[in-house]
């Protein structure tokens, strides 16, 4: 799938990787540019997007799944219980269902997948020596576990009024409005929370379980230390301060949950009779798994560029990457 010639540096070090440098689609610019806003709305919101369908899965399972309000006013075993069961399937159908269909079937071959390697094995750096165990080990306890308790306790509050709700009916412009930016609030949170995660010390105790997974699958998205998930599912913590509704809570749950394994499936996009149908990993993040310090936010938000921590895709943002790491480690 890739256009790249094969003598380009980059095809070395790459199955497949899109053109390069990547651009910005970052809705922060200056000056505004409001067609390109527009673009932006129009691609993320108002097509079969992974947003778009994020939504359609709250939504349903707001109905028909996840306990009532009402139940949540008192903790109790039973919708405690309810709402792990539904998450713990969450996790299994979307990073398994993906699993499956790129590793195990592999629907899609190799096209549009960023490393060549397959999941490692027999290597005693893993959990359980194997890279997929490993992942599914973490994701499925503490990460589904700590995943339900922050929603839990979010229903517990709203039900009994501690956090702030809103209605549709009551204010329909703020709740479209909150939709469209709790990934821009999880993208800002998650840039700050990453790169306290990359503090020499945090890093050495806390995140390099995540970075183990060089070369990333479903699984990788949500296989992360007890303390990282802690700092990552925080963002929910939105929910105790800004109004919202139980439907923005289930979907910010799906976001930082499944959709990490959407995030870490390795490829790019996924192919429907050779279209691209439906966007997953990005190659931004992937730089960050192979390359450590960039890329530590994801492309929505500007903050990698401003801070000049952006990795481009290109040799030199490779070796600046590498200068500025030594830096990091010299303690400079
Ligand atoms: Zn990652
Ligand atoms: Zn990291």
């Amino acid at each position: 799938m890739s256009d790249h010639q094969n003598d380009q540096p980059m095809s070395r070090e790459w199955h497949y990787y899109p053109d390069l440098p990547l651009q910005n689609p970052s809705p922060f610019r200056w000056p505004p540019d409001p067609r390109f806003l527009l673009r932006w709305i129009t691609h993320n919101w108002l097509s079969v997007s992974e947003r778009v369908l994020m939504a359609l899965l709250a939504l349903m399972l707001w109905l028909y799944a996840y306990p009532d309000l009402e139940r949540a006013q008192s903790f109790a075993p039973g919708w405690i219980a309810q709402t792990w069961l539904i998450n713990m399937g969450l996790m299994i159908c979307v990073a398994g269902g993906l699993h499956w269909y790129f590793y195990i079937r592999r629907g899609q071959g190799k096209r549009l997948k960023f490393d060549r390697r397959d999941p490692a094995k027999g290597n005693r750096l893993w959990t359980f020596s194997d890279q997929v165990r490993d992942n599914l080990f973490w994701s499925l306890t503490s990460g589904v576990g700590l995943l339900t308790a922050f929603q839990v306790l979010t229903m517990w509050l709203m039900a009994n009024g501690f956090a702030p709700t809103i209605t549709f009916a009551e204010n329909p412009i703020w709740f479209l409005t909150a939709l469209v930016l709790l990934p821009i609030w999880s993208a800002f949170h998650f840039y700050w929370v990453h790169r306290l995660l990359h503090v020499p010390f945090l890093y050495k105790h806390v995140h390099s379980l995540h970075h183990r997974n060089v070369n990333i699958g479903p699984w990788s998205g949500l296989s992360m230390h007890p303390v990282e998930h802690l700092l990552y599912l925080s963002s929910l913590m939105i929910h105790w301060i800004v109004p919202t509704h139980p439907l923005h809570l289930i979907f910010h749950v799906i976001y930082q949950g499944p959709g990490a394994a959407m995030t870490h499936t390795g490829y790019e996009d996924l192919l429907v009779r050779d279209k691209r149908r439906l966007a997953l990993g990005t190659f931004y993040h992937q730089l960050h798994h192979r390359y450590y310090e960039c890329n530590y936010g994801n492309q929505e938000m500007p903050w990698d560029r401003w801070f000049g921590t952006f990795h481009d895709g290109t040799e030199a943002s490779t070796q600046a990457t590498r200068a500025r790491k030594k830096r990091m480690h010299q303690g400079i």
